[in-house]
């Protein structure tokens, strides 16, 4: 048997980061950047209010309360702008650009808010409530570094330094195709021998929770021909292709009868517990990868959490690797088979106990969602006794 780290080496060998695509800021949502982003001017570009007040020299707000006339009114977007000479106030707004002559806002809150004279009833000192132009960023400087995934802040920064477009690798497109011929679509009802389709939800909701996109082409049935035909209308859109189930040993296994004759996918048993069959390798031209995984629900996961999860971010141009793991103490006895590595599912608390979940079978997904981690344990462990320090994988 294949080992989970052979396995996951294999994968990591085959797939290739995305190639960078010029992104229209609406696209480009999860996408890691692939140049530098820079500002080409100072931000703030001018020196501007930071509340709504008065534009006033510093020097004149002696002898409290000053009275003074108010010659103008700023609001943002203003550019037209009288000077304050001495003994003279400006209205002015939050955003709008301090007149030459100012040298302070005094806030509204401080005054007693007129429009044709101003009284203020405290001091205030030179450069309140100013921002300066280049107090966020310097003209040229950079402000995002290449390989920086694009979440809603950093959109906003390349958005506020003007830019339209970026360079940046795209979230890839991941296709979900899930076979058998007992499944029925969720909200259908099930004759005798069926079940509903779980497996194609759970695996594209894993894969949009890592950022890539996930796409759902629903189920195929057992038939290998149907299989192909519905891979042959993915494979154009599709960055990488996810099938569950069919890949065991027994007969009716339409993903590794239509697959492996192509000779770019092999079918192999990697030393695992749940998730033992796996199917992995390339389609088409394009060479997009396949992850063919088990079909049992908490196989598929652990599957897609151990292998598909590195390989996105791979796509990504992001690090990857096995998913990082913590130490944790067992709270009662695991066994696991010898030769394989187990992933159990538990509860980890913040007590640093892990609890397994009852219910250990790789079809029993209602166990599965009640976790928030797999414990791992090593292939030449059988036994751990309560108590025990574990490995832990926070799902
Ligand atoms: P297979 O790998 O196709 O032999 O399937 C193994 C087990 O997983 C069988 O009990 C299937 O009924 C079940 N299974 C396969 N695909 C799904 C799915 N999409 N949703 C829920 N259970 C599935
Ligand atoms: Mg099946």
């Amino acid at each position: 048997m294949k080992s989970v780290d052979a396995h996951l080496a294999e994968i990591l060998a085959t797939v290739r980061p995305l190639a960078p695509l010029e992104l229209e800021l609406e696209q480009a949502l999860g996408a890691t950047l692939a140049e530098e982003v820079s500002s080409p001017v100072p931000l703030p570009p001018f020196d501007n209010s930071a509340m709504d007040g008065y534009a006033v020299r510093a020097a004149d707000i002696t002898d409290l309360p000053v009275r003074l006339p108010v010659i103008d009114d700023v609001a943002a977007g203003s550019h037209e702008l009288r000077a304050v000479g001495p003994g003279h106030a400006v209205r002015i707004m939050t955003g709008a650009p301090v007149p030459a002559g100012a040298d302070a806002v005094v806030p509204v809150e401080w005054t007693d808010g007129g429009t044709v004279t101003v009284t203020i009833d405290r001091p205030v000192q030179e450069g309140n409530a100013i921002r300066r132009a280049g107090e966020d960023v310097q003209a040229g400087e950079v402000v995002l570094k290449t390989g920086t995934v694009i979440g809603a802040a950093q959109l906003g920064i390349i958005a506020g330094v003007g830019r339209r477009r970026v360079l940046a690798r795209p979230r890839p497109r991941v296709v979900v195709i899930s076979t058998g011929a007992e499944l029925v679509e969720p909200g259908g009802q099930l004759a005798p021998g069926q079940i509903w389709d779980s497996n194609s939800f759970t695996l594209t909701a894993a894969v949009r929770e890592t950022g890539a996109e996930g796409f759902r082409a629903g189920s195929v049935g057992d038939d290998p021909a149907v299989l192909l035909d519905r891979l042959d209308t993915h494979l154009v859109r599709a960055d990488a292709i996810i099938t569950s189930g069919g890949v065991s040993m027994g007969a009716y296994e339409p993903v590794k009868e239509a697959l492996s004759p192509l000779g770019t996918v092999r079918f192999e048993k990697v030393a695992m517990q749940p998730g033992m069959p796996q199917g992995f390798g390339v389609l088409g031209e394009d060479e997009v990868p396949i992850f063919a995984l088990p079909g049992n629900p908490v196989s598929s996961y652990v599957s897609f959490v151990l292998f598909v999860r590195p390989a996105l971010a791979k796509m990504r141009g992001l690090p990857s690797g096995l998913p990082e793991a913590v130490t944790a103490y067992v709270t009662g006895p695991l066994r696991s088979p010898a030769g394989r590595r187990s992933y159990l599912r538990g509860v980890l608390a913040s007590d640093g106990t892990v609890s397994p979940v009852h219910g250990q079978g790789s079809h029993q997904l209602a166990a599965l969602a009640l976790a928030n981690a797999l414990i791992v344990v090593p292939e030449d462990v059988t036994e751990v006794p309560g108590g025990a320090e574990v490995e832990v994988i926070r799902l």
